[in-house]
């Protein structure tokens, strides 16, 4: 049997982990064997009495950064535990935002590498040296790369067969064909004076798929110009 998709997360804080990612779906997952979590502590490979991992950084400037030398000797002790096909990114708001169009790629990758990012950042050596993918989980800043590490394992556990109860609910999510999806309502049919809306309780499955599609489009072209255009432009619409 192959080995089951793995991820490797450096970090200075990997009693962290799972943390989240040992409850519900990614949880149970992770205890059927259907994902591997493995952590190295960052600081095991510090040279010097003191263990330091950060220095202040060259040329001044506020804080401290993660030295190269010793965020090194970590990845390469775990790219040499991982097969060649690892992906290895490093997590950094100055790196490319994430979409789900990346996470379906390094969720059908082996192997992950993910390096997490503490005080001001890291070496850029290190990144460039070991070709680290340098990735954003957004336009904010965190105190740490271990939630935004989290963010994205979680993302792409819960793409993996069997990982959802209701795999065809994927198809229909958010950004899975370029638009935002369309509201859910569920029971009770009227609360607090508001009523569900009529064709949801019509029974008629087509005019059903129609409405929640233009809601899909109505809801994209108001909250996310940018996704409105791109799949508009996709369709040859411009
Ligand atoms: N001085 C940096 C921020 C450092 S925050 C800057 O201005 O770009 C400390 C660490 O938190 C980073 O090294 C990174 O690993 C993590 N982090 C913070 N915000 C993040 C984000 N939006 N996406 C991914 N990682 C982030």
């Amino acid at each position: 049997m192959t080995e089951p998709w793995t991820a490797t997360v450096l970090t200075l804080f990997p009693d962290m982990f799972p943390g989240p990612l040992g409850h519900s779906l990614a949880g149970t997952a992770l205890q059927e064997g259907r994902w591997l979590l493995e952590t190295v502590d960052i600081r095991d490979f510090a040279r010097d009495k003191h263990r330091s991992v950060d220095e202040a950084p060259f040329g001044g400037g506020p804080g401290m950064v993660m030295r190269a030398d010793v965020l090194a000797a970590a990845v390469d002790a775990a790219a040499s535990r991982a097969g060649p096909d690892q992906v290895k990114i490093c997590l950094t708001p100055r790196g490319v935002p994430l979409t789900q169009a990346r996470i379906r790629v390094l969720a059908e990758a082996p192997e992950l590498m993910v390096v997490c990012g503490r005080f001001e950042g890291i070496d850029q050596r290190v990144i460039d040296a070991r070709g680290l993918e340098e990735v954003s989980l957004g336009d904010f800043v965190l105190s740490g790369g271990e939630i935004a590490a989290m963010a994205l394992i979680d993302a792409c556990v819960r793409l993996m067969p069997g990982v959802m109860g209701d795999e065809t609910g994927l198809e229909e999510e958010s950004f899975e064909a370029g638009l935002l999806e369309y509201p859910h309502y569920t029971r009770p049919r009227l609360w607090e004076g508001q009523a569900v809306p009529d064709i949801l309780l019509s029974g008629h499955h087509e005019e059903i798929a129609a409405w929640r599609q233009e809601e899909r489009k109505r809801v994209t072209r108001v909250r996310r110009p940018d996704l409105w255009q791109s799949y508009r432009a996709a369709r040859g619409v411009d």
